[in-house]
């Protein structure tokens, strides 16, 4: 049994301890420099309301966990005492367009099994009766939110973990981490040194200083928020418990607001970004409350009141007894940090997360820890995806910041950051700049969606009109460049995606271990496969294109599957990522063969370049891998060239491809085509939460095992399935549904959507989703929520185009 060293009992490093402890991992020491249980993190003093609803299902599943774990620890059950107060919660609309995207987030709540209801303004004055008629149109009302009462849950897992075998060390700081071998063996702590085989870091906003120790850089940013509360109301006096209001927010003034007892906190996200240091939080023996409670600055909460008092008047007249600018973490991207960091074995992190979501990253933590991987799909939040250039302390304080300013605004699930921008540019930007090309962003890079030169087609392709909402981000060019290229052929950027090399004596047999491709072919060849994990979750769908006996040039998805490869690599294979080095083209269309026949003397007729084949060639002066594949279903190629010649390559194609009616095309063409031609997209559609014939992936597992996760699957019964990917087809293509929402039959909530676009050479809107497998079949009726409109849809063919696959074939 692993020995394990905890860092910090605040309500991460608690739910942690009682997760792993009740899986009979009791070796578990948790070391906190606070004294137990209120040691001065975030979880001593922050309010603890719990808003499940989350764009994210991962996120809104762990708030569940968290909301159904601490609802039922009841240190006294003689008193009905529990850890979490079901007070309900509400989210308030006082303008038109918050409250249609109530309705949206009233979606994302019921696809996470989440109860969840717009309501009246009516409704909402009943529940809260402080609340002000005038301005309300609405409120989002979730009845199994509340309020964490987090240090007192915090003590009781504490306690329930201790009884298991786990020790709490109090007043113990962590000072150093040792390590032997590339792995840690324990900690230096103010008390003496502990040895352990993993240490997790569940140091909140201390996590910078505990990653320096192991020269580990986090993405996280500590900043300030505003919190305060009132002296006892009259308008409350009639309340005798902690709290029996519900819990509101109104993001519209970036307010959230809460009972305790007979005043209310409220707390403030409107004030300028407030960044600090983890290295500046002061010790706690200085500190005059504790660590993460700053002196309060009376110019931040400027304009709070006069918010607050617009929809709770009763305030006016109230008077503010405690004040605090409370610390906690933000990170680059909003998603906490946890796992295994790649960068020494056994140092793991659990950092960045919310109250809120805390019982579910315990569990989550635990089940990793002990089975290998967590039951949800956690690639959101894992430690090891982030670009370099994201764990830089610049861009880490800018975006932390930032994300604090956003963190109420209601944002298009498309819209990039802001600043800071561009980052990273592909070799081809200067061109895509010339030919007007609106970019959004990917791993930081600028990335066209459409061209404003293509405007001119859409008088012959035309699209459906969309609403406010769907029609941002978007324009009527997107699908005029899908039927452009299906007819002709068009030039897509895809360096964005992740490229490595896997090299070296045993490529191959490391490769076959890891995923379930058969590779087992001759140089020149390309095979897609998947990476499954112990229990046959899909952890990445992958292209393993053979270079030569043991040269492998591989397209993954994420900075974690290369990190993972990296990690399992034995020594005499080494795995590089490429992706900046190198630049992508698709070059796609029914006439990508003859332009790209126009600038090689090589062959590369069907018979000398089939499908899934590669090649090395010149195009023009250009060396070049040649890949004969495509994402979006038609004939084509892609083409790799290192950085230095992405210009020569483009110019080469660009100037060839005019004889052609060659187009530059975007990523909106480029994913509609993909879901005409019912190609998945890994962390969207599917998961580590879904297995291979769930996802329709089945084709890709080769027969027989030798593969991680073979066992699994091949004790799966694919008559047997619960649930399916599907394809719906929406009955009136004008009805555009962007992806999230929940599918419904007979009014009940059955699955959700995972992408969905406008199928423009098939003249259908198109919605991926998951549905149980009962409602999978063939011409089933469905329909689809989006906003408060139900939109019917019909279970239809997969894929919807060129089933046949004629067209990349040929
Ligand atoms: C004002 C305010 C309001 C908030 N409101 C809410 C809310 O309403 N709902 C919600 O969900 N979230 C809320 N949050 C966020 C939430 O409080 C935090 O995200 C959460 O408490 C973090 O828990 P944690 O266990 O990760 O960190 P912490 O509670 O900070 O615990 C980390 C522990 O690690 C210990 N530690 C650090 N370094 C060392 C070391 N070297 N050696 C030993 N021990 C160490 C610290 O002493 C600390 O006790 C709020 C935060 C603030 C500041």
């Amino acid at each position: 049994m692993p020995k394990i060293v905890i860092i910090g009992a605040g309500i991460v490093g608690c739910s942690l301890a009682d997760e792993l402890t009740e899986r009979g991992y009791h070796e578990v020491v948790v070391i906190e420099k606070g004294k137990l249980w209120k040691p001065g993190g975030s979880t001593s003093h922050a309010p603890g309301v719990v808003f499940q609803t989350n764009g994210s299902r991962t996120m809104a599943q762990f708030a569940r966990q968290t909301v159904e774990k601490l609802y039922n620890i009841r240190p006294d059950s003689d008193r009905d005492e529990t850890c979490f107060l079901k007070v309900g919660s509400m989210e308030i609309a006082t303008t038109p367009e918050r409250l249609a995207d109530l309705h949206r987030r009233a979606g994302l709540a019921l696809t996470a099994g989440i109860n969840a209801r717009v309501i009246t303004p009516n409704e909402a004055l009943k529940l809260h009766p402080l609340l002000v008629r005038d301005k309300l149109l609405g409120a989002l009302y979730v009845p199994d939110d509340g309020i964490a009462r987090a240090i007192r849950a915090g003590e009781v897992m504490g306690e329930r973990s201790t009884s298991r075998g786990a020790r709490f060390i109090s007043e113990c700081e962590v000072l150093a981490i040792d390590q032997s071998d590339g792995r840690v063996t324990g900690v230096q702590t103010t008390q003496g040194s502990f040895p352990a085989d993993i240490v997790v870091s569940c140091a909140g906003i201390w996590g910078p200083k505990i990653g320096a120790m192991v020269g580990m850089a986090k993405a996280i940013q500590p900043l300030a928020h505003q919190l305060c509360y009132t002296a006892p109301m009259t308008e409350l006096a009639s309340y005798k418990g902690e709290a029996e209001l519900p819990v509101l927010r109104h993001q519209g003034s970036d307010l959230y607001f809460r009972q305790r007892g007979q005043s209310l906190a409220i707390g403030w996200y409107g004030h300028r970004p407030l960044p600090v240091r983890a290295e500046d939080i002061v010790p706690n023996e200085l500190a005059e409350v504790m660590p993460s409670q700053m002196a309060f600055t009376p110019k931040e909460w400027k304009g709070a009141m006069e918010h607050a008092t617009e929809v709770i008047p009763s305030l006016k007249s109230s008077e503010i007894v405690e004040s605090m600018n409370g610390l906690f973490s933000f990170t680059v991207d909003n998603f906490p940090l946890m796992g295994e960091w790649s960068g020494l074995k056994g140092f793991w992190v659990a950092e960045a997360v919310w109250i809120t979501h805390a019982g579910g990253v315990g569990r989550a933590m635990a089940e990793w820890i002990v089975n290998g991987h967590p039951t949800l799909a956690v690639h959101e939040c894992d430690v090891n995806r982030f670009e370099t250039h994201q764990l830089g302390s610049l861009h880490i304080e800018e975006r932390g910041a930032q994300n604090y300013v956003e963190v109420y605004d209601l944002l298009h699930p498309l819209q990039p950051m802001e600043s800071p921008r561009p980052i990273r540019t592909t070799g081809y930007y200067p061109r895509q700049q010339e030919l007007g090309a609106f970019f959004l962003e990917a791993s930081g890079y600028e990335r066209a969606q459409w061209y404003e030169s293509n405007a001119g087609l859409v008088a012959r392709y035309q699209s459906p009109q969309r609403d406010d909402w769907s029609s941002k981000f978007w324009s009527p060019i997107i699908g005029a460049e899908a039927c452009a290229v299906r007819e002709g052929v068009g030039l897509f950027d895809i360096t964005t995606l992740k490229r490595i090399e896997v090299t070296g004596n045993g490529a191959l047999e490391f490769l076959e271990r890891l995923t379930t491709g058969n590779l087992k072919k001759k140089p020149g060849s390309i095979t897609y496969c998947l990476m499954l994990n112990e229990r046959a979750g899909i952890m990445s769908d992958i292209t393993v294109m053979r270079r030569g006996e043991r040269d492998f040039f591989v397209g993954v998805n994420s900075n974690i599957d290369i990190n993972y490869l990296k990690q399992m690599a034995p020594d005499t294979v080494h795995v590089k990522d490429i992706t900046a080095g190198t630049v992508g083209l698709g070059l796609f269309g029914p006439k990508s063969r003859e332009l790209a026949q126009s600038l090689t003397r090589d062959d590369l007729s069907n018979e000398a370049l089939g499908y899934f084949k590669l090649r090395s060639t010149y195009l023009g002066h250009v060396p070049v891998t040649l890949c004969r594949l495509s994402y979006v279903g038609e004939l084509g190629y892609e083409i790799y060239s290192t950085a230095d010649l992405a210009l020569k390559l483009w110019d080469t194609l660009w100037q060839a491809g005019k004889k052609f009616g060659l187009i530059a095309a975007g990523r909106g063409a480029f994913n509609s085509m993909r879901l005409e031609k019912g190609y998945r997209s890994y962390g969207t559609d599917m998961t580590s939460e879904h297995n291979p014939h769930e996802a329709g992936l089945s084709f890709a597992v080769r027969k027989g095992g030798g593969y991680k996760g073979a066992e699994a699957f091949n004790k799966l019964n694919p008559n047997g399935l619960t649930r399916r990917l599907v394809c719906l087809v929406l009955e009136d293509p004008h009805h555009v549904v962007l992806g999230k929402e929940p599918v419904l039959h007979n009014g009940n909530v059955v699955g959700y959507v995972t992408s969905a676009y406008f199928g423009h050479t098939l003249g259908k809107q198109l919605a991926y989703a998951w549905v149980s497998a009962e409602l999978s079949t063939q011409g089933t009726r469905l329909s689809i929520r989006y906003f408060d409109r139900d939109y019917p849809a019909t279970v239809g063919q997969d894929p919807q185009y060129d089933p046949q696959m004629t067209r990349l074939r040929s």
